[in-house]
């Protein structure tokens, strides 16, 4: 891999925290993402010595980091310390090329709410009820995972699902590229801000008929991923916040 794509790499994941950040799927300088290089290694968002959260990533903070030592190419910046979920999602699932881990906060409300995240949308938001349709897993502990064995309990409530809701914690979002991890991770939150609103205005959370979702046709990437993708790189240079 030559260095300049590894450097539109970093770019790219910097964009991504920045998103998630903007998007409000991050509670203050707390998540991280990673993506797959081969050889045991992976692009990880580190945080370096003029660490100031998510929203202000920059792609020096995205370092290549040893998954089997967990040791970042540059000690000034430190590998997140749940980076065993990366570790374990990359080690298991050779389909996933981006991980993201997030906590956001109307996700994890609505896990603890009790609200099913089920697809009660259909073409409000195709990519979510599509993903819902699909069945979210919940891992149901919220502890910090800071080891293998941790890890490896969350990947096996995750399954085979390019999503997990975290009790108490946050969520686990993948992707084969960047762009579709975190259309993965909005779609959650989308259906977590509708499922709450819906119980919060007295509403119960239902799926819709089976008929209607077999009706929700896949619009592809370039629409659900790389369009999304547009807009929220615009959003962020409204504010001043592309890179
Ligand atoms: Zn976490």
């Amino acid at each position: 891999m030559t260095e300049v794509s590894l450097d539109a790499r970093r770019v790219q994941l910097a964009l991504a925290c920045r998103m998630l950040a903007q998007g409000g799927l991050v509670e203050n300088v707390l998540g991280h993402v990673s993506m797959r290089l081969g050889s045991g290694r992976a692009l990880v968002r580190c945080r370096g010595p003029e660490e100031k959260g998510l929203l202000f990533t920059r792609p020096s903070d995205i370092r290549v980091v040893d998954l089997e030592t967990g040791t970042s190419d540059d000690d000034r910046w430190e590998p997140p310390r749940e980076l065993p979920i990366h570790t374990a999602v990359l080690g298991a699932r050779p389909e996933v090329e981006v991980v993201i881990h997030a906590h956001p906060p109307r996700v994890v409300a609505a896990d603890l709410a009790g609200v099913p995240l089920v697809p009660m949308i259909g073409a409000y938001d195709i990519p979510a009820g599509r993903l819902a349709a699909g069945g979210i897993p919940v891992h149901p502990r919220g502890v910090l995972i800071t080891r293998p064995e941790l890890a490896a309990e969350m990947l096996e409530s995750m399954g085979d699902r390019p999503v997990c809701v975290l009790r108490g914690h946050g969520l686990v979002a993948t992707g084969a590229t960047v762009e579709e991890a975190v259309t993965a991770a909005f779609a959650l939150d989308t259906l977590a801000r509708i499922g709450l609103t819906v119980a919060g205005a007295g509403g119960t959370v239902v799926p819709l008929p089976e008929e209607d979702l077999a009706e929700l046709p896949d619009l592809g990437t370039e629409f659900n991923d790389r369009l999304m993708w547009r807009h929220r790189r615009a959003l962020l240079a409204r504010q001043g916040l592309d890179i």
